[in-house]
């Protein structure tokens, strides 16, 4: 998750979330419903001025729109502050925050983020965070660093794993050891190239080094990072906190010690605690376990107010060339951004940040149409729109993908804009449909809400601002439509003093120069001579012993004893189930019920099949799915139904979607998966609007599609550098499986090149033509399945107007015996798991049908796509077994195993990468990976090494029983109410077979795993396939078995 101009820098790879559908703020996600149970009880003898534990309640304030009641108390001895959420939620979450301002480009926040989790007095093992990943059953671990502030966050549903991780967490961040074995692990160092051999040449590795290297890789990243440095020039803003990797090997360790020293002080520090464990409880051990030990001291740390400029300023930066851009000719940036006002005016940010909706969100906003409509660029310049990550906010807009010589007339626009929003403001509607986005955002429920309060408060009360404030949206939304009322020109008059008469405004522009990565290398490597012809003889020999040392300290095996674990007696020997009921339209499209606590909202999904379509049309299937509810349908212009689906839902999005069978990896499903969501009293409109977009999509505006086309394939092109691991994976699997061919297809590279092509094309009329006939195959009930999760009151209405939406759709009427599969190689299968073991024949109860591919023979592939990046993502694949399968469960634990007793040691700790590991997924593939890599080969054969240490059973019962804890926390992860029973709608999984599965994975022991390498894991039983994406490669190249693209 990143937030903020630049992005936040963490310690984990991020799990990266699918995009919104309708690209929401993090804000208003609730998990639960609020019923007067305990936590309301026990949160009510909290009152003004009670003491407790070293602390002051200094105010208690209920917000029913979130069902949660706020306590801020701060620490007597200290000045420490603390907000704690009180909220009918098992998914409880800590954060302590600290206000972290550097002064220079060295990353040391950063840097000091890596190291403090890598070691602490009470917990002297090394790395007890990554250790502690497979210790507990946490929903969440991770550490950022954001422009202004460290975070260090985890979430639990475990009393007992709570308090284990906040003691972890508490020595982490209070008494670090801060070894200097430590800083050059995870921040840089000097070491020679082989660590072992003196005589190989010396370079710069470290964790965060290769890290930083990889963020500006992307030139998103890099633009962004520009902004907020040149915009914000006076202070803390104008260095970069991450580290720039020309700048971080002049930090020092002392420099980094002393950082702690100033920084990491209660009295500098805000601490968040969310969920239904008991307060008193927490704040106890926070004061035992830490605070006890400290007094005041002035931090210092404050953020100055931006001196204003008096005339706007203009700045010219340089790039890599990105050679999946969709126009070589067309890849400058240009942007125009704004200083607005302070972020702790409360009512001032809600209304800028509405007021920067209404400018460019959508194809009704005047820059969309100003802007993107008239196809200067590919799309929005980076951090478009409004941006509250730094003291005072900001809002930015322009365009990436556009010619040098256009960069004037964006500029005139841009002008032009501002001044037909001062005279004519918005029309009324879209207001509505902003609001009512705002009022589903808060109904709307996911899993981590305490995490989602505590970024969404973060930076904000970074600046002393009051969290609690920001918490009151519905208030927020009154005073709103009351200024509105008050004064027509409310927002008009925004638009004029912020932008209009803003002289602190900054025009900044980005383009490619061809020796811009030539020239990088060259000034590294300049750093490096410069630092290595300074060192004595001496120097060089501790260097060489350091690395050494290093090495040593990595190898050996670490006494984690000291920190405190779960048992696997503390896990359920059952799971909650999630019962569903089934019924059918006209006895043959299937619908599946789920009753749960939604906040009054419903959520409807559909699946139908591709079997019919022709080979030819499915590449074209991921762009048919992006336009599908952009195009307009019915009445309705594509404005028209955005203005609608603004209006009346909260997101309809589709999406490609392969469902490996449960039994056989040479089965699949393949298809689209239809989703969506909207309050109760809204079902009537959004299932006209989906009924509208099956009978009657729009397939004329040549034009709006060329818009959709560029800015899809700038987002696939700039997404690489972010997600290589997963285009290396799917390029890995693609020869192993039949579905992961398609896969490839889909969401590989061969997609993002597809895409470019069809962004290339000088006329798209040809591509616009086979979007009716996609529809022809796809957009019908014959082979649908549909779900339908809402509270147990609307669920009879609801199937009212799902049935209604089924009837009215193509393909009803036909006769069954007319509906002939086009190709031989599809087999039915029962859909509900109960039916399946009899034999079903074709068209009776609900089936799926899957593409069998029983020719389809595995075979190895080896790709090296040589891409223009500073670092590697690399990957392999071990075609598996299926889910069903009893070694899949063995399979699952040695993943875990492998990941935490292996691979982290040898690609994160040695290797010097961001990270690596090996995940099973449901597609039966053992997939190995690595993540912003300096190595390539040696990667690939430490994921052979480490299948040779599983074989030679190298672990203990313990590492055992800790891999599984680490599957459990999967397994048990919370389920938003929307996506209850989604495993059962789409794979057909049922809560018995899970159950079966749970029990199995009780059972696995060192045998069995032993057992399920030699059998699984091979060269020779098994088939591997591999993929790395990264810079020219002199040892791949010379190497036959390996395809160069
Ligand atoms: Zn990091």
């Amino acid at each position: 998750m990143f937030v903020g101009a630049a992005g936040r820098w963490c310690r984990r790879i991020a799990e990266r979330r699918e995009k919104d559908a309708e690209g929401g703020r993090p804000v208003n996600h609730c998990t639960c419903r609020w019923n007067s149970s305990s936590v309301g009880e026990r949160i009510r003898q909290y009152t003004v001025g009670k003491k407790i534990h070293g602390f002051t309640v200094n105010q208690v304030t209920a917000v029913p729109d979130l069902f949660l009641t706020a306590v801020k108390l701060n620490h007597d001895n200290t000045g420490a502050q603390y907000l704690h959420i009180a909220r009918d939620d098992p998914n409880n979450l800590f954060s302590v925050q600290f206000r972290t301002t550097p002064l220079n480009s060295t990353g040391v926040p950063h840097i000091l983020e890596h190291v403090v989790l890598c070691g602490s007095e009470k917990y002297q093992c090394r790395d007890p965070f990554f250790k502690m990943l497979t210790r507990s059953l946490a929903t969440f671990m991770n550490a950022f660093t954001a422009s202004d502030y460290t975070m260090y966050p985890f979430s639990t549903q475990n009393s007992k794993d709570f308090q284990n991780l906040l003691s972890v967490y508490l020595d982490a961040a209070f008494f670090p050891c801060l070894r200097e074995l430590d800083f050059w692990q995870e921040g840089w160092r000097l070491e020679h190239e082989t660590p072992d051999d003196p005589g190989s040449p010396l370079v710069f590795k470290g964790v965060v080094f290769n890290e930083m290297k990889g963020v500006f890789a992307n030139n998103e990243n890099l633009y962004a990072q520009h902004l907020q440095n040149k915009l914000l020039p006076d202070h803390t803003y104008s260095v970069i906190s991450g580290g720039d990797p020309l700048h971080i090997p002049k930090l020092t360790w002392e420099e980094l010690k002393s950082f702690h020293a100033t920084h990491y002080h209660p009295s500098n520090a805000r601490f968040f605690t969310y969920g239904d464990l008991p307060l008193e409880q927490h704040l106890q051990q926070i004061q035992e376990e830490a605070l006890c030990k400290f007094h005041n001291i002035d931090p210092g740390t404050s953020v100055p107010i931006q001196p204003r400029w008096s005339e706007p300023r203009e700045c010219h930066v340089t790039c890599g060339p990105d050679s999946l851009a969709p126009d070589p000719a067309k890849q400058t940036t240009y942007s125009v951004s704004f200083l607005l006002g302070d972020i702790t005016d409360s009512f001032e940010t809600f209304t800028l940040s509405l007021l920067s909706s209404l400018l460019v969100s959508g194809p009704n906003s005047p820059f969309y149409k100003a802007l993107i409509d008239t196809r200067i660029g590919t799309d929005f310049s980076p951090s478009v729109g409004y941006d509250g990550s730094t003291r005072e906010a900001c809002f930015s807009v322009g365009l990436q993908g556009i010619a040098e010589h256009d960069i004037k007339t964006v500029k005139q626009i841009i002008t032009k804009i501002i001044d037909e929003v001062i005279e004519n403001g918005f029309e009324e509607e879209r207001i509505e449909a902003l609001l009512h986005k705002v009022e589903i955002q808060l109904k709307h429920q996911t899993t981590h809400f305490g995490l989602a309060l505590a970024t969404y408060v973060a930076t904000n009360w970074n600046h002393d601002g009051d969290p609690v404030e920001m918490l009151r949206i519905s208030e927020k939304v009154a005073r709103f439509r009351q200024s509105l009322k008050d004064n027509p020109h409310f927002l008009q008059d925004k638009v004029k003093q912020y932008f209009k008469e803003n002289p602190h405004q900054l025009a900044l522009s980005m383009s490619p120069d061809v020796g811009y990565l030539e020239n990088q290398t060259k000034v590294e490597k300049g750093k490096l001579q410069e630092k290595v012809n300074s060192l004595s003889l001496e120097e060089r020999q501790e260097i060489y012993k350091k690395g050494l040392e290093l090495i040593a300290a990595q190898s050996t095996s670490q006494d984690a004893s000291s920190l405190p674990a779960l048992e696997i007696s503390d896990i359920q020997q059952t799971f909650p189930l999630t019962p569903v009921e089934m019924s059918y339209v006209e006895g043959e499209v299937p619908v599946q019920y789920c009753s749960q606590p939604t906040n009054g909202i419903v959520y409807f999904k559909a699946f139908t099949n591709l079997n019919t379509l022709p080979e030819e049309l499915k590449p074209y299937v991921p762009l048919f799915c992006n336009v599908i509810t952009r195009m307009g349908c019915g009445n309705l212009d594509y404005r028209q139904q955005d203005q609608q689906i603004e209006l009346k839902t909260g997101g309809m999005a589709v999406s490609p979607k392969i469902l490996q069978d449960n039994d056989n990896l040479d089965m699949y499903e393949q298809g689209v998966l239809f989703t969506s969501l909207c309050l109760d009293r809204n079902l009537p409109d959004m299932m006209q609007l989906w009924m509208d977009i099956f009978n009657s999509p729009r397939f004329e505006d040549e034009e709006h599609l060329r818009v959709l086309v560029m800015m899809a394939a700038q987002e696939l092109a700039n997404g690489i550098p972010d997600s290589g691991h997963q285009y290396a994976a799917v390029r890995a699997g693609k020869t192993l499986t039949s579905a992961g061919r398609l896969q490839e297809m889909f969401n590989g590279i061969s997609q993002v090149q597809h895409m470019k092509r069809i962004a290339e094309k000088p006329e798209l009329l040809s591509v616009l033509r086979k979007l009716p006939r996609i529809k022809m195959h796809l957009l019908n009930n014959e082979n649908m399945r549909c779900s339908v999760n809402a509270t147990t009151q609307v669920i009879a209405e609801a199937s009212k107007e799902v049935e209604k939406f089924i009837r009215n759709i193509p393909g009803f009427g036909k006769k069954k015996k007319d509906k002939k599969l086009i190709r031989s190689n599809i087999t039915e299968k029962a859909l509900n798991p109960e039916e399946a073991g009899g034999e079903v024949s074709a068209g009776s109860g609900a089936t799926k049908k899957l593409v069998f591919e029983p020719t389809f023979k595995a075979c190895q592939m080896k790709t090296h796509f040589q891409l223009p990046f500073p670092v590697n993502y690399v990957s392999e694949c071990v075609r598996t077994v299926p889910y069903m399968n009893p070694d899949f469960t063995k399979l699952h634990v040695l993943a875990r195993l492998l990941t935490a007793k292996f691979l982290h040691r040898e690609i994160r700790e040695k290797g010097g990468a961001y990270g690596g590991g090996v995940n099973l997924s449901h597609s039966g593939l053992f997939t190995f990976y690595s993540y912003r890599d300096p190595n390539s080969i040696d990667t690939i054969s430490a994921f052979r090494r480490s299948v040779d240490w599983a074989k030679a059973g190298k672990f203990t019962q313990e590492d055992i029983d800790e891999a599984k804890l680490s599957v459990f926390s999967t397994v048990d992860a919370p389920v938003a109410p929307s996506d209850k029973g989604l495993d059962r709608f789409l794979y057909g999984i049922s809560d018995e077979m899970k159950q079966k599965r749970r029990e199995e994975l009780f059972a696995v022991d060192h045998g069995g795993l032993v057992g399920v390498a030699n059998k699984h894991l091979t060269t020779g039983h098994s088939t591997w396939g591999a993929a790395i994406l990264g810079p020219e490669n002199e040892s791949i190249a010379r190497d036959p078995t390996w395809v160069q693209r």
